[in-house]
């Protein structure tokens, strides 16, 4: 079960730039409805694991996906908020965004402009690509588009139809029972001590 977590300062402490009354809304309210709820789909797939019905897996993976993706983005959310500071990027950090973007001037010109050009409901975020060494920013719709921001990958399958078609033409299962049979566990095992 996820336990939520505290916030690491005092509700009226990041005043005047963020509001008492806005972050007692956003974070015991708002916050603690995507823990909530993760954790009754949690629940909810547990029960559907025990009783070996999967009839909406899609909806509950769906439901996992937006609730939990909406918790760990907020938790980061206020855990990169803080009272005001002369704080600043570290040496390392500040290196790689000027290796990454320019200048600090130019990462901050272009994550407000991308920050103030989100659609609807969504994010903006700097990410590190580790695949790329580099960073990132990037715009989220929603919390999720189906992933859970910031997880490294331990085991994948390519599901679009030129990954089985030729061969297994529409009979998927077919392909995804084969799929175990060719599973690399070394790789997988060496990933997930990687990040564990
Ligand atoms: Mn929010």
């Amino acid at each position: 079960m996820l336990e939520k977590i505290n916030l690491p300062y005092a509700l009226n402490a990041l005043e005047p730039f963020y509001s008492k009354q806005t972050l007692e809304i956003h974070y015991q309210t708002l916050y603690s409805a995507y823990v909530d709820n993760t954790n009754k789909t949690e629940e909810k797939l547990k029960q559907a694991r025990k009783n070996n019905d999967f009839e909406n897996i899609k909806c509950l993976e769906k439901e996992l996906s937006y609730q939990g993706s909406g918790a760990i983005l907020h938790e980061l959310f206020f855990e990169n908020l803080g009272p005001v500071t002369q704080s600043g990027p570290s040496t390392k950090l500040m290196h790689q965004i000027s290796k990454d973007f320019g200048t600090f001037g130019m990462f901050k010109s272009q994550f407000t402009a991308s920050s103030k050009a989100v659609e609807a409901s969504g994010w903006n975020l700097l990410v590190w690509v580790p695949k790329w060494k580099k960073l990132q920013i990037l715009q989220c719709e929603k919390h999720q588009n189906l992933t859970l921001w910031g997880c490294k990958l331990l085991l994948v399958l390519d599901m679009w139809e030129h990954s089985y078609f030729l061969q297994y033409k529409a009979n998927r299962a077919e392909y995804v029972n084969a799929f175990w049979n060719i599973v690399n566990w070394n790789a997988v095992n060496g990933r997930f001590e990687e990040v564990v």
